[in-house]
């Protein structure tokens, strides 16, 4: 029996509004590695916001929202191949990566996050790419721990560096940390993720996480059709005895490189009931309002699993997230085509006031429902990839 909360809405129909009026000022991209900037807006951005913002506190979007969470990508390079994010065949050896000096630097970063805490923010996520395979990355932790506001510090990783940053990690004030893991087969990690490395080592970099104090472990496990559905149990079993928090995701369509179809979703309905029928579960109220992932717990007590299912319960309406590029670039949706420039100015010699002033222009302007509209209209649109916005 499906528990309570997983939603009855017919799997693989998401779409409540296929007559979305969505807006493309620009031509369909063809080459999913070009940086091509396309409108995909609806069509109320031609309409004036009415409401004044606040020249101060919390700035609000049109649908109500604030920022309490910003998602800083330090780069764009990873060294998994994983199917759904960066295909080998897309992202190869002459994919042309951003040079460095195109990329904030540590103090850059640092200074825009300071800017998006006075605005609200709380939460702090370090991604990318592969966060750790940039330098030092410690350096960058340091000081983002040391914002006055700052309430929530983590790290998304595929946890292939751990046995060795996560101590460091810990040390210089990083508080939890995701770690995204696929599948424990070892021929379906290396598949999925084409990591040229085993799963134990990704496994090892877990352990290495709980002993520098991180905690909670959250495992991000994308499931997508055909491909790791049988992982779904063991997975579960594996996190349950270890005491991590699995979450699973609902393979989304971002980007447009993934060659994403909605036939390689599994819902969450069809996700919850494989684990209820191993291990009764019952649904759990969010943490905090907005909180992405629906919650269940195990009935015997042995912790909690999370779903994360942007595509048959889309949660636009509560999102708070703002989204840091490598680049500089302000992305008020994951699903976006293009961001805002906040390196030009800070470079040109803006100061806080004038950045701050940008930042609350875009995030008072914002109406991004992406997962809400999703429909036929805007399954060939031009999306901005994950590995350069960041998880
Ligand atoms: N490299 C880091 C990692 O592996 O966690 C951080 C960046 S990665 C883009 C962040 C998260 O996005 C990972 O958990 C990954 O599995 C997830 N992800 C990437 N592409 C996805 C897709 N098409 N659908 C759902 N989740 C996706």
């Amino acid at each position: 029996m499906v528990p309570p909360g997983t939603g009855g809405g017919t799997p693989g129909v998401p779409c409540r509004c296929s007559t979305a009026p969505i807006r493309c000022v620009g031509a369909p991209a063809t080459d999913p590695t070009r940086r091509d900037r396309y409108d995909v807006r609806t069509m109320s951005d031609t309409t004036p916001d009415p409401r004044p913002q606040p020249s101060e506190g919390p700035p609000r979007d049109r649908l109500g929202r604030r920022p309490r969470d910003l998602r800083i990508s330090v780069t764009d390079r990873c060294n998994f191949r994983c199917t759904y994010c960066m295909p080998a065949e897309v992202f190869g050896r002459d994919y042309a990566f951003l040079p460095r000096s195109q990329i904030l630097t540590y103090e850059e970063i640092v200074r825009l996050a300071a800017i998006f805490v006075r605005l609200g923010v709380e939460k702090l996520r370090i991604t990318g790419g592969e966060p750790t395979v940039r330098r030092d990355l410690p350096d960058l932790v340091r000081p983002l721990a040391a914002i006055e506001g700052v309430r929530d510090l983590t790290l998304t990783t595929n946890g292939s560096t751990l046995r060795r940053l996560a101590a460091p990690l810990a040390g210089a004030g990083l508080r939890r940390i995701t770690v995204s893991l696929d599948s424990l087969d070892d021929a379906l990690f290396r598949a999925m993720s084409g990591a040229d490395m085993p799963v134990a080592r990704v496994l090892d970099g877990i352990a290495a996480a709980r002993e520098a104090g991180l905690a909670p472990v959250k495992i991000n496990m994308v499931v997508k059709r055909g491909s790791n559905e049988a992982s779904i149990v063991p997975m579960a079993r594996w996190a349950r005895d270890a005491g991590f928090i699995l979450r699973f995701i609902e393979y989304m369509d971002v980007g447009t490189a993934n060659g994403w179809r909605m036939d390689d979703v599994v819902p969450r309905a069809e996700i919850v009931a494989l684990v209820d029928a191993a291990f009764p579960l019952e649904a759990l109220p969010p943490n905090y309002p907005g909180e992405v992932a629906t919650r269940f717990r195990y009935r015997d007590g042995a912790g909690e699993i999370g779903v994360i299912a942007s595509v048959t319960a889309p949660f636009c309406g509560a999102c708070t997230r703002a989204r840091l590029s490598a680049e500089g670039e302000l992305f008020t949706c994951l699903f976006a085509a293009r961001g805002t420039d906040l390196r030009a100015p800070l470079r040109a010699g803006a100061d806080d006031a004038e950045l701050e002033a940008r930042i609350r222009a875009v995030w008072g302007a914002r109406d991004d429902r992406y997962s809400d509209l999703r429909s036929a209209g805007t399954a060939n649109l031009p999306r901005v990839e994950m590995f350069a916005i960041g998880g």
